[in-house]
């Protein structure tokens, strides 16, 4: 099959997929089943119970171990599985983790509501800059994890830098790298030891599966990740991991695409009386640019802006909104819009929002591949019919 010299994409629709050996089918057959059959007593095919290994899985797994560059990866079933069967993986009572302070609430609520518990603690810091994550290192801690860029406002985290720090401490790299994935932002050629994937967004990338997905160049670690996954149960279902090798063909041709209308969109955005800042790593406005033309082959498909209007201009606008659907998730094919302050960090203190740069008027918009234009027109007609522009508000005032 297919090898490492081949062009990304072909690699994506190719790689790893071994031809099916009992019809020949163009497709990797759905092995729906939870169960094998042995041939005789301690004698089977590789397979015995779904929950451990199943080949469908193992199809998927090989499939984005080719992507990552990397031996096979391990897959979950959804991107919290990943995360929460990495910390288990590596942890134990006692141990700490220094963490991005701008990070997947799911992973922060990990930590406050479950780890916590278990006695394994947690450092939140802004690893925007490396010797805020050497200040938080302890003796204990056994793992650095960052996301970036973050989520919701695409604060990037110098990825080399963080791998040095993570070297000389000989603590573990992770890299939640979901919003970028290999093919943009390569983790293990940055020095990272982990890249973890929540598939549920490019890599599927058609908005009908949920998974996750750890990759390593460390055979002791996979087989620990194999170990936790089969014990907690937390392994990816066949038809979702059938479902994700075939979304997964497109993600370079579906990449260029996001990149492309993501860069025509931030760049009108920038430019439009209603926006008061534009968080792109495209733009040559962005605070981080240098650290994205570095680390990063393109800026990827997510923009965060804020919008000059306050809260409740900024919840109508979201509401006027007809063709960019209100969805939290990212990377599909449809453009999502979410308003992080008053929904995926609703439950954050107010001053912890703001500090962390998420404001009551910040928008994240998933730009999805309809044509660039559409989504343009329909971000304005909601921003007019929310009275955002400033011109269409004193026109208003005049009125009254
Ligand atoms: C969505 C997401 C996750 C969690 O993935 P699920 O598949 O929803 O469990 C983790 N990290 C990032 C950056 C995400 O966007």
């Amino acid at each position: 099959m297919p090898s490492e010299d081949l062009d990304i994409s072909t690699l994506a629709i190719r790689g790893g997929r071994s031809l099916d050996s009992h019809a020949s089918s163009i497709l990797f057959p759905l092995y729906q089943t939870s169960t094998f059959v042995h041939d005789a007593v301690g004698v089977d095919k590789g397979f015995s119970y779904s929950r451990v290994s199943n080949p469908t899985v193992d199809a998927l797994e090989k499939a984005i171990g080719v992507l990552e560059g990397t031996p096979p990866a391990v897959c979950f079933r959804t991107g919290m599985a990943a995360v929460t069967t990495l910390f288990l993986s590596v942890l134990r009572a006692g141990d700490h983790a220094v963490l991005s302070e701008v990070i997947y609430g799911g992973t922060m609520r990990l930590f406050r509501e479950i780890l916590d518990h278990l006695g394994i603690t947690a450092s939140f810091v802004d690893t925007s800059d490396a010797a805020n994550v050497e200040r938080a290192i302890r003796p204990e801690t056994k793992i650095i994890f960052i996301e970036t860029p973050g989520n919701p406002t695409l604060k990037l985290t110098d990825i080399a830098a963080v791998a040095e720090v993570a070297k000389r401490h000989s603590i573990l790299l992770a890299v939640d790298n979901t919003f970028l994935t290999s093919l943009l932002q390569n983790v293990f050629e940055l020095g990272a030891d982990i890249s973890l994937l929540s598939t549920t967004k490019y890599i599927d990338g058609h908005n009908a599966t949920l998974g996750g997905s750890l990759a390593t160049h460390d055979e002791k670690l996979l087989e620990r990740f194999r170990l936790i996954r089969k014990t907690i149960g937390t392994t990816q279902a066949p038809f979702e991991a059938w479902l994700t090798l075939q979304g997964m063909k497109t993600l370079p041709a579906r990449l260029k695409l996001h990149c492309e209308n993501a860069q025509i969109i931030a760049e009108w955005l920038e430019a439009h009386p209603a926006v008061a800042r534009v968080y792109f790593p495209g733009l040559d406005s962005c605070e981080q640019k240098a650290l994205a033309d570095k680390q990063q082959n393109a800026p990827g498909g997510m923009i965060a802006f804020e919008l000059k209007a306050g809260f409740d201009a900024t919840i109508r606008a979201l509401n006027h909104v007809k063709l960019c659907s209100r969805a939290e998730s990212l990377g599909g094919l449809e453009t999502l819009i979410t308003h992080p302050s008053s929904t995926t960090h609703a439950d954050v203190e107010p001053q912890v929002r703001r500090a962390l740069g998420i404001s009551d008027g910040l928008v994240r918009l998933s730009v999805g591949l309809e044509a660039a234009q559409d989504i343009i027109a329909d971000l304005e007609q909601a921003f007019e019919a929310a009275g955002c522009c400033p011109a269409s508000e004193e026109v208003r005032n005049e009125v009254r």
